[in-house]
């Protein structure tokens, strides 16, 4: 296993005739007797060791998309901004790959936990990406802004970050720009090539965007999964999903359409950096093939 740490600020490849980067907004460290609602600290230190990973935490890459697609300039999710002392690089690595901020037009929003949308905003409060049209499933954004989030919240996600501080920072970050929001309400081909899926659980709308051109496909799993070691066992339940029954059934359907269709996938908090690697089925669960740039 490559070294988790390891963290470059970009990395460029081609889908079909889009021009992709994978940019990385740095990285988290998880306390690991938080994060699994069905292992225990010993099962998952075992687990880590078995990895050849580190044990006393889990870190995790916060590695997000740019797509050019010739037409549209194109972010998936903003980053966390400064929810940790090593997050909130996005903007300077676009910039170091040479995307200005000014010029992406659309930014997809999988769903609006702090390490996805915590980048929104800049220092003084403004927009980072201030000429954008911003994309969202309807259901996600209701959620954030309803009564039960709350609760919702405190019951699954209380054990990783306070409860208020989820709600703030969607609320803080979020506000500012609904008008530029579009709310998606179904599964769609958003611009040419650009697609759209449903995958709720880890959130009560969360998404996976796909990228096709020339007969070539990439897939963003977002939080769909959020360790590789659970697509090889996925019998393991994280805390992050909001829904786990339904976050179960969205990962059946998303890795098994993405390993039948033999396309890569940048997942987010998937290491090393890029982030980006094959899936393939196997007879329980699947098997992670990282790519190695
Ligand atoms: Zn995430």
């Amino acid at each position: 296993m490559s070294n988790p740490l390891k963290n470059d600020d970009f990395y460029r490849f081609r889908t079909g005739r889009f021009e992709c980067i994978s940019v990385s907004d740095g990285y988290y460290e998880y306390d690991t007797r938080h994060l699994f609602k069905n292992l225990s600290e010993s099962e998952v230190i075992a687990l880590l060791r078995s990895l050849k990973l580190p044990t006393d935490k889990i870190i995790s890459p916060y590695t997000f998309l740019f797509v050019d697609t010739g037409t549209n300039k194109v972010l998936v999710d903003m980053g966390a901004g400064k929810l940790g002392p090593n997050t909130g690089k996005l903007v300077r690595n676009l910039k170091s790959a040479g995307i200005h901020p000014g010029d992406i037009d659309t930014v997809i929003i999988t769903h609006a936990h702090p390490d996805h949308i915590g980048g929104t905003l800049d220092d003084s409060g403004k927009p980072n990406y201030p000429n954008a049209r911003y994309y969202i499933m309807k259901d996600e954004w209701d959620f954030w802004f309803s009564d039960e989030a709350f609760a919702k919240v405190q019951e699954r996600l209380s054990s990783i970050l306070r409860p208020e501080i989820f709600m703030k920072i969607a609320h803080e970050q979020l506000t500012p720009i609904k008008d530029h929001v579009e709310f998606v309400t179904q599964e769609s081909e958003l611009l040419p090539g650009v697609y759209l899926y449903k995958a709720y659980g880890h959130t009560p709308g969360h998404m996976v965007v796909s990228f096709t051109s020339e007969g070539e496909e990439l897939f963003f799993t977002s939080d769909t999964v959020v360790f590789p070691f659970m697509l090889e066992q996925p019998e393991i339940i994280p805390v992050f999903d909001i829904m786990t029954d339904i976050a179960d059934t969205s990962k059946h359907r998303i890795f098994d359409l993405v390993a039948e269709r033999k396309a890569p996938v940048l997942a987010q908090h998937f290491y090393p950096f890029p982030s980006m690697g094959y899936i393939v089925k196997k007879d329980r669960g699947w098997l992670w093939q990282p790519i190695r740039v």
